[in-house]
This record gives structure tokens, sequence and C-alpha cells, in this order.
């Protein structure tokens, strides 16, 4: 095992270097032009932001966010916004790139995006958090749009933060705008099933991956790292579906049970009270990095990107990764991962269940008219079973990893667009 520490690791590699080389990979398969590659490299659009804000003291404090649109060839933009210290435009624009392709795996009509604000959140208070993201909201209005761009919650940004930038930009606009943003609670034109659309898609895909590999998923070992809006749902639902989760972890560090950790629902409910999970959980303390080398059949990162590395690749034991967060497996690590038969559902394919129910959510607020929960489960376990199919299909034609068969898929639908649309004037 590497060094010990209780934080997750700092991306090990600018996340952008991994995006455009999986794009690179991708473009070489399909034998595409130079031309195309270089509309499918660069951020259609990207807008940086410096404000201020008034901090409860009474100082004024000047923060740093980004908006940025990849691409648009397939319909409007969209993708999550990021509140983390780390934030910052090489990142956004990995992002971005990411949710250009999962829409276009998944076969959604939009393009992607991704946004974020270069902040702690968890150092400011309620009220600084409201004025920095209405402020924010304000600064990227000239990009967002229900036809046009439509931003959700990501990691460090929740339901409340979505409330309050739909209130903003409707205030700019003089009326209600529920379809500018998605992840909004309920009540406003949030769609039900929308908090845990990820997490749901992602047991999904690792059920699906069970099936394929032949690793019964009753009994599974699994390990999951991040205990946020994705992982808690992960865990409680592989465990609910009889897969026995034997380490939990999230900023503070991890917990470990080999014989499975017990009651994940009061583990999830102490920490929705405020606990930190080490606080909340029982188990073996073990730091983050610990966690992902433990001998399991299933490891799901759900944490942040650049988590599995080139200097701890050679140490994952699972026998499926299963990614749950955006880019958290580095472009050399997964090299090595597929050298040593570990099996990855990529993110693009593992995590669209949030922005399937996004696309959901926004069709509903199009039309004024709400689904019930039920009809949205049936139609996230739909277009979850036909994503991992169809790539699974492109994969046994064409060999290779399930990776570069998602990307492919993707890279081939956006270049298809973009040559139907072509190129004004
Ligand atoms: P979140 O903010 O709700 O949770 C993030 C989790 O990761 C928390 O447990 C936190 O403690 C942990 N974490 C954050 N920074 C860390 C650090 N430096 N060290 C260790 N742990 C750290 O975020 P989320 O919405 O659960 O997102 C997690 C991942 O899933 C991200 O990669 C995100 O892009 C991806 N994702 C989220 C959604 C969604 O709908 N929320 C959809 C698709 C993909």
């Amino acid at each position: 095992m590497t060094a010990r520490t209780n934080e997750a690791r700092e991306p090990a590699e600018n996340p952008l270097t991994s995006a455009l080389a999986q794009l690179e990979a991708a473009a070489e398969r399909l034998q595409l032009d130079e031309g195309m590659r270089d509309i499918l490299r660069q951020a259609k659009r990207e807008l940086t932001v410096h404000f201020p804000v008034r901090m409860d003291d009474g100082s004024i404090r000047v923060f740093t966010g980004y908006r940025v649109q990849h691409n648009e060839a397939r319909g409007p933009v969209k993708g999550g916004l990021r509140y983390s210290p780390n934030v910052s435009l090489d990142e956004m624009r990995a992002l971005a790139m990411w949710m250009t392709w999962k829409c276009a795996v998944v076969g959604l009509p939009y393009g992607g995006a991704k946004g974020g604000v270069t902040v702690a959140p968890r150092e400011l208070s309620d009220g600084e958090l409201e004025r920095l993201t209405r402020r924010f909201a304000s600064e990227i209005d000239i990009l967002i749009g229900p036809a046009k761009d439509v931003p959700a919650p990501d990691v460090g940004t929740d339901e409340r933060i979505m409330a309050w930038i739909m209130d903003t930009h409707s205030a700019h606009h003089g009326h209600s705008v529920p379809a500018v943003v998605t992840g909004k609670p309920v009540a406003i034109g949030g769609s039900l099933g929308r908090a845990g659309a990820t997490g749901c898609g992602v047991a999904y895909a690792t059920r699906a991956a069970c099936e394929r590999y032949g690793v019964p998923l009753e009994g599974a070992s699994i390990a999951v790292q991040g205990f946020g809006k994705v992982g808690r749902v992960v865990a409680e639902r592989l465990d609910r579906a009889g897969a026995k989760v034997v380490a939990l972890s999230d900023s503070s560090g991890g917990i470990y049970d080999e014989a499975g950790l017990r009651d994940i629902g009061a583990i999830v409910a102490a920490k929705n009270e405020g606990a930190s999970l080490r606080d909340a959980g029982p188990g073996k303390h073990i730091s983050n990095e610990e966690l992902l080398e433990l001998p399991v059949d299933i490891l799901v990162p759900a944490a942040l990107e650049g988590q599995i590395c080139d200097d701890n690749a050679r140490s994952v034991r699972a026998k499926i990764v299963v990614e749950g967060a955006n880019g958290p497996t580095t472009n050399e690590a997964d090299h090595i991962l597929a050298e040593r038969g570990i099996q990855i559902v990529p993110d693009i394919v593992a995590n669209a269940g949030g922005v399937i129910v996004s696309y959901f959510e926004w069709v509903q607020d199009l039309q004024s008219f709400f689904w019930e929960e039920e009809e949205i489960d049936q139609r996230l376990e739909r277009l979850m079973a036909r994503t991992f199919a169809a790539v699974a299909a492109r994969q046994d034609e064409e060999g290779g990893t399930m990776r570069e068969a998602a990307y492919t898929l993707a890279v081939e639908r956006v270049v298809e667009a973009t040559r139907l649309r072509g190129i004004f004037p």
C-alpha cells in the first residue's frame, strides 16, 4: 500500500490530460480528421468570473467561478455546478467534455457543460453561501437558460443552491423559469426521484456488471469511496440488494469491517445529521487510500477525480470498479487496471442516472406536467439498462475495454450530429 492519509488524494493528474487522451484514443479508433478532432478538443464557450461577496463580518471577498460549455451539437448543454477549493478552469473543461460524452452515450438530446466556484462551502455561513450563489448565478446568467444551458448539483452543491439559482434567474427574467436548473426541490418544479438518481443508476450499473462478469451481487463485497449525494445512495441500494458493504469513506477518512458494515441506514441517518463517517459508523478506521486497495469484489469510487492513479493502480484488488465519480481513474491507471484484468464500468455509463433524471425533470418542467415516482424509476432503469447493453455490445464487437466502447459510441454520435448540422457559414 502507498502513503497513508485520511484525506482522499488531490487529483494526481490534471483531469483535462485524461479527458484529452481519452478523446484522442476514440478519435484514432474512429479515424477522425484533424479538423473534427480540433472541434471536439476545445470547449465552445468558457466564461470566467471574479465577483465580490459581502461576508457576515462586513468584509468583502472576491471569488472566482466558471461556466464551460463544451459542445452543443446534440442540443442545449447540461452539467453540474461544483463548489470546491479544487475548482479550476481545466477541471471544468474536463468535466464539461465528459458531460458531452455522457449525454451522447445515453442518447439524451444535450451537449455537455460544467461550472463551479473555487470555494470551501462548509466554511461559509448560510447567508454567505446564498449571497455567493445568487451573485454567481447573476454573473453566469448570460449563458444559462432552459433552451441554452441547464445546471444541476455536483460536489458541494445541493437542491437548496439550485433553488436560489432558479429564483435569481427568474427574478432577472421577470417570471418563474423552473427549467433553468435541475435537482431543485420538488415543491418548486423538481422531479421525484432526482435526489437519489445518480446513486440508483450506479447501483443498476453494478448489478449489470455483476451479471456480465459472473460475480453474484448477493453477498459481493463492496467498498465505496465518498459518502455524499452519490455514495450514500449507492451504499444503501447495494446493501438492500443483498451485497455486503464492507467499507465507506468521506473526507474525514474511512471505516471497514470485513464481515460487512451493519445497518447502513443508521450510518446514513447519522451522517445526514452532520456526523463524520468515523463518528457515525462502526468498523475499523482506515484511510481513503487504504479503502481503494481493499480485497473486495466491487470498488465504487464516488468522491473526486484522479483517485486511482499510477501510484496505486497496481495495488487495487477489486474485481470490478464501478465509477460513481466523474474521472476517478487517471488515463495511466486505466491502462494498468486493464492489463491486470480488472473490469471498469466507466463514469459516463455508471453515473449517468443523475443526468437521466435531470433530463426527466427538465421535460416535466417544460410541459408543466409531473410524473409519478414509479414511472421515473422505471424509465431510469430502462435507460440505464439500454445504455449498458449498447456499450457492452460495442465492446463485444470491437474488443478493448468498456470505456473504449463507451467513448467510441459517444464520440461517434457527437460527430454525426456535427456533420449533419454542418459548419456555419
Ligand atoms: P457530494 O459533495 O455530495 O459528496 C462528495 C463526497 O466526497 C463526500 O462524502 C465528501 O466527504 C467526499 N469528498 C469530497 N472532497 C473530498 C476530499 N478532498 N477527500 C475525500 N473525500 C472527499 O458530491 P456528489 O454529488 O456525491 O458527487 C460525487 C462524485 O459523483 C463527483 O465526482 C461528481 O462529479 C459525481 N457525480 C455526481 C452526480 C450528482 O448527481 N450529484 C452525478 C454524476 C456524477
